[in-house]
């Protein structure tokens, strides 16, 4: 089975582009994202969950090991093309993934500038209630300013839209992405970088997905 690891930053559309994507889809595509992993580890086997659930209840990350070997099983079990989003995390999780055999067919890295997601970040309202994101702008406005379209609850600012914080996010992300790419594409992934900086990504996102 064909393995892409997605990637990109905090902001750059990456959730939203492959909702739209895995929309009727579902036959030739999974995502293996860590929440849903965790939850399937919890309905499956109640023994490690409990180990788990422990380390998260103590405020630590899930160690690498335990991460990966829940990773493995899952890209061992696939009978689909599996969409790798949010993992690998460090340059250590890529190397283990790598080690283990299972070197992804593709990275594909959703791009936007560092501006255009301090630029986003800054004209993004949610409902305060159902947290439906809206924009400030023309690109995604409520029908009436202020007021969710869905539940007619009050729009505000999230709170990690601060551009502190987004600077901060994207310096991580800056700074932890370069050697996880190097550690996949060295190993042999193919590498495609999709230009989403004017939301214009649908097309060539999709053809790139869908060589895999
Ligand atoms: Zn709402």
């Amino acid at each position: 089975m064909s393995t892409i690891v997605l990637t990109g930053k905090n902001g750059a559309g990456k959730d939203t582009r492959l909702d739209k994507f895995m929309k009727g889809r579902e036959d030739r595509f999974q995502v293996l994202a860590m929440s849903n992993l965790l939850r399937k580890v919890r309905e499956t086997d109640p023994e490690l969950w409990e180990r788990i659930d422990a380390i998260m209840k103590a405020g630590d990350l899930v160690p690498d090991d335990i991460i990966l070997s829940i990773v493995a099983k899952e890209l061992e079990s696939a009978t689909k093309t599996v969409i790798c989003n949010g993992f690998p995390r460090t340059a250590a999780q890529a190397a283990a993934m790598v080690a283990m055999g299972h070197v992804p067919d593709a990275v594909v890295e959703l791009h936007v500038d560092d501006e255009v997601v301090v630029q986003r970040a800054k004209d993004r309202i949610i409902c305060s209630k159902c947290k439906k994101p809206y924009t400030l702008n023309d690109f995604n406005p409520p029908k009436v300013e202020g007021v969710c379209d869905d539940c007619g609850a009050p729009l505000v600012k999230r709170d990690d839209d601060e551009e502190s914080i987004v600077r901060k996010r994207l310096a991580q992300y800056n700074e932890q992405t370069p050697p996880i790419l190097k550690t996949l594409i060295e190993a042999g992934a193919e590498f495609h970088k999709i230009d989403n900086n004017a939301h214009s990504a649908e097309d060539s996102f999709k053809n790139v997905m869908c060589m895999y």
